[in-house]
């Protein structure tokens, strides 16, 4: 043997070593064979995908396709929905109030799409203002806001802006289209669960793309939306989706391609 090959022996062999002894620390499950980690059942339902991303999938609920305000009704009365259907569009009634869905859900992935008027007038928060309620749970603005704003180069408070779960969670990022161009907001959403006694059993949490960008990553929601003071948990079960006629003094905004998917 040469005498600078003893070395690289001496090293071979502690590498050796120290791989057997990491091979002994494997845990028992590394010696199983790759079928006994195999799941087949149960088979996910097939869902047929639309031809274009963002138009609805074979198993979504439509809550609206431009053809009617059907799946709508007043929050104030549960009639009919008083908002204005133009060229396809949902358009913002200001004096109609704010309206909900017909049918109620839990958890859901939902797609929904707005259009600030390229006329848009007005600042902060009073520039297009509208909102989706992930889940309305009464009368007036009770339940928990999505923000919908006009936030193109206009300044608000950052937890009320558009993306922003209101004034709780503020946007990752500012992904907001100008005036007379469509947003999209495609939103996953956990209801909340709630004990026996009506008490907050785990928390609710949402997820928000907004032009495909994520902007809320499985948010913790501590409540319901409050304009005023800090949220907190109001018992409820399954709850209908609000979207808000708000009454700032800017031209309505319009909605389109609105769908829904339930959970488990
Ligand atoms: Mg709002």
């Amino acid at each position: 043997m040469m005498r600078n090959q003893l070395p690289t022996l001496l090293a071979v062999a502690a590498l050796a070593s120290v791989t057997a002894s990491l091979l002994a620390q494997q845990p028992a499950e590394q010696k199983m064979k790759p079928e006994e980690t195999e799941v087949w059942q149960p088979v996910p339902p097939v869902v047929t995908p639309a031809k274009d991303c963002g138009a609805a999938p074979s198993d979504a609920v439509v809550l609206f396709d431009g053809k009617s305000l059907d799946q709508w009704v007043n929050v104030s009365d549960q009639q009919p929905a008083k908002w204005d259907l133009v060229d396809g569009l949902m358009r913002v009634n200001k004096t109609g109030g704010s309206i909900e869905t017909k049918q109620k859900f839990k958890n859901y992935q939902l797609h929904i799409e707005f259009r600030i008027p390229e006329s848009i007038t007005g600042s902060g928060q009073a520039r297009g203002n509208s909102g989706v309620f992930l889940a309305s749970t009464g009368a007036g603005d009770s339940g928990y806001e999505l923000q919908v704003l006009d936030s193109y180069q206009n300044s608000t408070y950052v937890n009320g802006m558009a993306g922003s779960l209101y004034k709780q969670a503020i946007p990752l990022a500012n992904a907001a289209r100008k005036p007379g161009e469509w947003n999209v907001y495609d939103v996953v959403w956990t209801a909340p669960i709630f004990n026996e006694d009506g008490s907050v059993k785990t928390h609710a949490y949402a997820t928000v793309l907004w032009n495909g960008v994520i902007v809320e990553n499985h948010f913790e929601l501590q409540g319901e939306t409050r304009y005023i003071g800090k949220p907190f948990y109001k018992a409820y079960d399954t709850a209908p989706i609000k979207l808000q006629a708000h009454g700032d003094k800017s031209e309505p905004i319009s909605f389109r391609n609105i769908w829904v998917r339930n959970l488990p």
